[in-house]
Parts: structure tokens; sequence; C-alpha cells
């Protein structure tokens, strides 16, 4: 972060000052939530949880070296005491970011904000210092402290934007105003809260409509919901995808025979070929999300695509691949499903398993509504149309959908079982496995099959 006086932070935040001799002591970062994160010249920030309250680690973050506690109480150590911590913390970024020389990218979706903010993070890396949102640190809270880590050298500031409702991205990209803006896809995730998908888009597109006019949106060609989006911003519109008219493109889309997506990428300055290290086809999505950001940069399409081919995965159990010592892979892509990321996946282990035995262990995927039977059905007859060796629908009624969409297709007998659990499913595997073979692990985040690829990699 850049330093900022404990006296110019009250000022900016609308605080007083409590317990602190001297006010042009500096916070030279981080700001932390976390007691354990706190460092010599922090700023703890003190929230009130369900649970715990940030407060009663005043003394010992102190302690610990934080230079002050932002607070909403009189804590007995030094401390800048507001009325909200969440709004003071959005006050403090928003002033931060304005003094930063960086250009900010924020960016939201569906489904891929993570994947694809840490491939727009390496893709710009690169070029210049990038600070980019760790995890899914996405909302009112993360957005802040990730904007907060900025330093004078950052030239590009990264940040996933998650939407719950109408108005929420508003309000982040009120603290954290991008000037290049992008929406990734509009699905169904969270379908619920929000009442259908022309809301989604409604409260996605928000990330595009303060931009600046020398900004850029940048729009994912082949989603109509996403596209639709342009007349909501006053910047220029960069579209990317496989549709031709998109300005960044990918052509010739396949996947090697290690399952990882290729294509040749096309930008408005040029022509040149990527090989993910990323496994399946979702990828090429995210990619040209990253390539359109980073030609709007100023890169050219070589150096892209050298970027893209070489960027690995920064955040856990997306499509993780495992080589166990008695050479069984396993396919941890248990951090979450939709019916798109399902396919992919599959397609993906189709292609790994050639000459190998290769097992789908599934689980549900979430908010699917109406749609949900249909979309079960249809993922069970892939796996069975990609020759994918043994189906393990693994929970409650959308598991029998999968294994009957599997049945319908190709009549299997013994090729499909369905359990009740994730326990039930790592005694199946325990058993069965054989050394050569290919296990692809996924489902929505809900059913938690994490713990069967963490399972399984023990046994190894
Ligand atoms: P969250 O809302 O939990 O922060 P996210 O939008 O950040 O999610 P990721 O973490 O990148 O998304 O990916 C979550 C899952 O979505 C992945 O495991 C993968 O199955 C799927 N996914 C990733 N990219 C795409 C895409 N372009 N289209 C469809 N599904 C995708
Ligand atoms: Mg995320």
């Amino acid at each position: 972060m850049i330093a900022l006086s404990l006296a110019e932070i009250a000022a900016v935040v609308g605080g007083q000052t409590h317990d602190i001799p001297d006010p042009s002591v500096q916070v030279t970062g981080p700001v932390v939530r976390d007691s354990r994160e706190v460092v010599p010249g922090s700023l703890f920030a003190a929230f009130v949880g369900e649970r715990v309250d940030g407060h009663d680690f005043a003394p010992q973050v102190v302690k610990a070296g934080a230079v002050a506690v932002l607070a909403s109480r009189p804590v007995g150590v030094p401390a800048i005491v507001v009325e909200d911590v969440q709004n003071a913390l959005g006050a403090l970024a928003r002033h931060v970011v304005a003094r930063l020389g960086a250009t900010l990218v924020a960016l939201t979706g569906s489904a891929g904000k993570t994947s694809t903010k840490d491939l727009i993070a390496q893709v710009l890396s690169g070029k210049a210092p990038t600070v980019f949102t760790p995890g899914s640190f996405n909302n009112e809270i993360g957005l802040p402290l990730t904007a907060l880590t900025a330093t004078e050298e950052t030239r590009f500031l990264v940040l996933e934007m998650g939407a719950r409702g109408i108005g929420h991205i508003r309000y982040l990209t009120g603290l954290t105003p991008p000037r290049i803006g992008v929406v990734l896809n509009v699905g169904t995730a969270h379908i619920g809260e929000f009442g259908g998908r022309e809301q989604i888009a409604q409260a996605k597109g928000e990330i595009i409509e303060g931009l600046p006019e020398d900004g850029a949106a940048v729009l994912n060609a082949d989603d109509p919901l996403v596209r639709a989006m342009a007349p909501r911003t006053k910047a220029k519109v960069i579209l990317f995808g496989e549709s031709a008219e998109a300005d960044v493109r990918a052509e010739n889309v396949r996947l090697t025979d290690t399952g990882q997506p290729a294509f040749r990428l096309h930008t408005p300055s040029g022509a040149s070929d990527v090989t993910m290290r990323l496994y399946g086809e979702h990828h090429v999505s995210n990619a040209l999300a990253a390539a359109a950001v980073a030609h709007e940069l100023g890169m050219s399409a070589e150096e892209i695509a050298t970027a893209l081919s070489g960027a690995g995965s920064l955040s856990r159990w997306r499509m993780e691949v495992t080589e166990r010592p008695d050479g069984v892979t396993i396919v941890n892509d248990a951090y979450n499903a939709n019916p798109e990321s399902m396919r992919a996946a599959l397609r993906a282990l189709a292609a790994m398993g050639k000459g190998r035995r290769t097992w789908a262990v599934l689980g549900k995927m979430a908010e699917l509504g109406d749609e949900a039977l249909a979309e079960h059905d249809a993922v069970g007859r892939l796996a069975v149309r990609l020759n994918v060796s043994k189906l393990v629908a693994v929970g409650g009624i959308e598991a029998s959908w999968l294994q009957l969409g599997a049945y319908n297709e190709g009549s299997w007998g013994e090729e499909s079982v369905h359990v009740s659990d994730a326990q039930a499913a790592i005694d199946l595997l325990r058993s069965e496995l054989r050394p050569g073979d290919v296990v692809l692990v996924k489902a929505s985040r809900s059913v938690g099959l994490e713990g069967v690829a963490a399972a399984l990699l023990e046994t190894g």
C-alpha cells in the first residue's frame, strides 16, 4: 500500500482518532481484517462478525505491530473510530486508487471470473507490475482490501467483482472505478436470488456503465445477453469470442491429446498460436477475454499468445491435474460446476484418457431451475458418447438423473453407479482404481467433492 499517515486516513474516512499519541505516524500496509495477517506497519480493520468481534483482537494486533485499528468504537489502543468500518474501508480504497498511477481492470460474469482474473494477471504481469485479487476476494470487503495492496509501482490493478443483486457492482465500481470493464457471461448462478437471467444481465452490466469515454468495455460476443450490453457504456466496445465479428477471436479451436485447448488467436494487431497449460475448452473464452484486455493495454498478439500459453492455474480445485505415484491421474475440478464446464471437463477427460480407463465422478449442478433434469440427463449422455469408462454419480436426485441419462444413451449396466455421498464414492474408488486410470471429480460447490479428490490423492 502507499504510505499514509493516521491523520490523513482519519480525514479520508471521516473518523475520530483515539489513543493516538502521534497522528503523523504512517501506515505502510497492508490493511488486514484477519489478526493473523498483521505485520509491523499494518492497519487492522475490526469487523463485528457472527461469532467473533474483531475489536477483541485490538491489544493483540497492536502488539504484533499494527499501527492502529480501524474500529467502530474506542478499543484502548490507537484507533480511528468510524461509524461503519466497511464504508470507511471503501472510502480509503477510493482515495488510494485515485492517487495511484495504475490502470484498473474489473471483471465479472456468472462463471470463470477467478480463472480469467488469474489469466489477465499473468499476461499483464509480463508487461508491468500487476496487483490482483487473491482467490475470489470479490465483495465489498475483499475488493477494497485488494486495492489497498497496490503501491506506487503498480501499473495494473485487476479486480474480480461478484454480484449478488442489482446495484452491487455499481457500488464496487464506485469504490474502484475501472478503465476496462469485462463481462464474461450471464449464466444461471444465483438465479434464485436475482429472479431471472435478464436481472442477472442487468446487474452484471453495471460494470461497464461508469467506464470513462477513453476506457474499454470488453464483452463476450458469443453470449447474446452480454453482447446486448454494448449500448450501456460510453466507452469503446471490444468483442471477444469465437464469432466471426469478434475483435479478438479464436480460430481452429481444438483439444490437444492431453486435454488442453489450442487455438489461433486473432487480435486487431495480428495473429499467433496458443496452446494452453490449463485444461478444458471453457478456458478458451476466458483466454480471449484476457487477450482483449491485454490488446487494449498495448500488447501484441504474439506477446499475448506466449503469455497465455505459459499461464498456469493460480486458484485451487479448478481442473487441477495430479499424477499419483502409482500412475493414477486425478483431475480435481470440484470447485464448481455448470453445464458448460461439465461438458468441457468431460471432453478434457476423454482427451487425456485415450487408451486409459477414465472415471467421471460427478455430482449435481446447482441452480438450474426448470432445466435441471434435462441438463443432468444431457451430461450423463455425453459421458457415454465420449466413451468414459465409468460414471460415478454422487448425491441425491440430480445424481440419479445423471445416471439415467447415461443409462438411456448407452443402455449401460455396471459402467455407471449411483452412490449416496462422498464417502461412498471414496470407498468405491479406493477399491477399484488401477494404475493408469484417470479420474475426474466435479460438481457444484455445495456437494463438496474436493474431499473425494483429496482422499484419492492421499491413497496414492
Ligand atoms: P465464484 O463466483 O465462485 O467466484 P468464478 O466466477 O470466479 O466463481 P471460477 O472460479 O473461475 O469462477 O470458475 C468456477 C468454475 O466455473 C470452474 O470450476 C469451472 O467449472 C467453471 N468455469 C470457468 N470458466 C468458465 C466459463 N468460461 N464458462 C463456463 N464455466 C466456466
Ligand atoms: Mg471467483
